[in-house]
């Protein structure tokens, strides 16, 4: 471990060890108006939240407010604290240390609460807090980080614990996640055009069709000569050097195994016949038609490889 993260990781533990507490107060007694508003909220219909006279009969002998209420009690307002509450956070300078050390984004992974008895219209909570534990730096789905436990526990106005909860938090370095860019889609193969997908992936050359009664290069591959209607044909290597004789720039629908501007270029081989190609390393703005490209071919993944143009030195 690097001396500074040590020395990051004894501070924090410094300050587990010091258990410096804040204190957090309550704006309101326990009340039936804010019990009846969470148990319908929540669709618990048990009566010794709300009917005196039902809550008088069981052991509790009155009302009580239902126990996953803890929180709500010493909840801040919409604006401030209640009175009485602590200033300023005694936890602050650990979440500031942790920001500054590169652990910015939180998250909560686990609430645990206890219940110690139940609470009743009239008592009026509030609640200490402190750093329990944090844990060594760890390695998450989310990022590296630590886990971060605080220690709430609540008392009456006369120091009757009831309640505590252990919250526990995240503080981690977004991972870094490079966007997977998703493969080419396959070309169109068939029979008369698997020479030319199978010249550039497994030779690395670039074949044209050439007819074998009059002699003519053809692109796209096709079964039949254009000029003699010959069905007989062979290939030849293209040397790779060529001109650009056309281009445009797709923008959309934008498809995410390209990057954009994704600019196509309608390339003539020295040879004569022309293909559609993409460019590499030549901006929009610098293409001129008729300007020197040479041949790359260029592996996409394990099945396709597709010829590409840069600017010719
Ligand atoms: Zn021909």
């Amino acid at each position: 471990m690097p001396k500074e993260q040590a020395e990051f990781e004894a501070g924090m533990q410094a300050h587990v060890e010091r258990g410096e507490k804040g204190v957090k107060t309550s704006w309101d007694e326990v009340n039936l108006p804010m019990v009846r508003h969470w148990v319908q909220a929540m669709d618990d219909n048990n009566p010794v939240y709300t009917d005196a006279e039902f809550a008088a009969g069981t052991r509790h002998g009155g009302l009580v407010a239902p126990p996953t209420m803890l929180q709500a009690w010493t909840m801040k307002g919409v604006k401030d604290q209640a009175p009485g509450s602590s200033t300023t956070d005694p936890m602050a300078d650990v979440f500031d240390a942790l920001t500054e050390a590169g652990y910015p984004a939180v998250v909560a992974t686990n609430c645990e609460q206890t219940y110690l008895r139940y609470v009743k219209p009239g008592e009026k909570l509030h609640h200490t807090y402190r750093l329990e534990s944090i844990s060594g730096e760890k390695k998450t789905g989310l990022g590296i980080g630590y886990f971060i436990t605080q220690l709430m526990e609540y008392f009456t106005e006369d120091e009757e614990k009831v309640a505590e909860m252990r919250f526990t938090i995240l503080r981690y370095k977004p991972a870094q996640r490079e966007p997977k860019r998703p493969p080419r889609a396959r070309p169109g193969m068939t029979r008369d055009t698997e020479f030319f997908w199978q010249g550039l992936h497994e030779d690395n050359k670039l074949l044209i069709q050439r007819c074998l009664s009059c002699g003519q290069l053809r692109h796209p591959p096709a079964p039949m000569c254009p000029h003699c209607q010959s069905l007989q044909h062979d290939t030849v290597e293209a040397s790779g050097k060529a001109t650009l004789y056309s281009h445009v720039t797709m923008h959309h629908p934008p498809l995410p195994a390209f990057e954009y501007p994704n600019t196509i270029a309608l390339v003539e081989l020295e040879e004569g016949t022309r293909l559609l190609a993409g460019l590499i390393d030549i901006d929009r703005d610098e293409l001129e038609i008729g300007m020197p490209l040479q041949l790359e071919i260029v592996r996409c993944d394990d099945e396709l490889s597709v010829p590409m143009f840069r600017r010719a030195s």
